[in-house]
């Protein structure tokens, strides 16, 4: 009964969730005039002009009422264009709202109603603005990911004193540092070859694995390298992909599969490492 109303409520909450995820990764990034210091082509909007004003269309900034944003629904009802102008919408706004319901039903699938949902469900949310962010831009956004962590580290320790299960944090602690390690050293090896936004979203996505990963710290260690391994072989693919598409290769955004990897370790960490148990 009670799992019946938290998948019902959760799937509302997180169709809402992936429609706010659009308009941060609409809003956030600003294309700069002239690169930066950093060679980068793309800043970031203040937090007050993401959250405050209103929706409005991309190509001709119309006004966007209540009822062509519902999740969704409206890019069917619409054809996936704009009411007023009929400029196409991003095909990835419909997507991402139903990626976080379904990301949703596979975190309670997999581990049911518990308090230990809580890191998961956020990371669930951060994630997909990241990941998207970084598709579409190659920038993994440092204005998402440090504030995201901090928020991931506070649920973490609440998640952990109301299941008494502290030596997860602990775990965290761990997987962290054999995921985020090895990619410290490769961007300290080679600078060019990878973005520090990775490694910075790497300490994310390390400590969400590890504390999944149960109490015992070989298993955290050990699930933070197979997460590294994961996100190694799906950026491996992506690039042979993009290679086969473009006929050249090109930069590939670490973070998607980075976030990917770290979502599915964290949701299978039993199955993972039962062999070891
Ligand atoms: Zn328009």
């Amino acid at each position: 009964m009670t799992e019946s109303i938290v998948l019902f409520a959760g799937c509302f909450v997180f169709l809402a969730i992936g429609s706010f995820t659009c308009v941060v990764i609409d809003r956030l990034p600003v294309s700069l005039d002239e690169p930066d210091e950093y060679g980068d082509v793309y800043g970031s909007r203040p937090w007050s002009e993401v959250f405050g004003g209103d929706s409005r269309c991309s190509a001709c900034k119309a006004h966007i009422a209540w009822y062509d944003n519902v999740p969704v629904a409206s890019f069917v009802m619409l054809g996936g264009r704009c009411r007023s102008c009929g400029a196409s919408i991003a095909v990835y706004h419909p997507l991402v709202e139903l990626a976080a319901p379904v990301a949703f039903v596979l975190a309670l699938w997999s581990m049911g109603v518990t308090w230990l949902l809580l890191p998961v469900l956020w990371f669930i949310a951060v994630a997909l603005a990241i990941a998207v962010v970084d598709f579409r831009i190659l920038i993994v956004p440092t204005k998402i990911v440090w504030p995201a962590t901090a928020v991931l580290v506070i649920l973490g320790v609440i998640s952990a004193g109301l299941t008494g299960e502290w030596s997860r944090l602990l775990s965290a602690v761990i997987a962290m540092l054999a995921l985020a390690g090895p990619l410290f050293l490769l961007w300290f090896a080679l600078p060019a070859g990878m973005g520090f936004g990775d490694v910075r979203l790497s300490v994310m996505v390390g400590l969400l694995v590890g504390f999944y990963s149960g109490e015992n710290l070989g298993h955290a260690a050990f699930l933070g390298l197979v997460a590294l391994l994961g996100a190694s072989v799906i950026g491996v693919l992506y690039g042979l992909l993009g290679l086969a598409v473009s006929g050249k290769g090109t930069k590939i955004p670490f973070g998607p599969a980075l976030v990917t990897s770290g979502f599915a370790c964290a949701l299978l960490a039993p199955q993972i490492l039962d062999p070891w148990l």
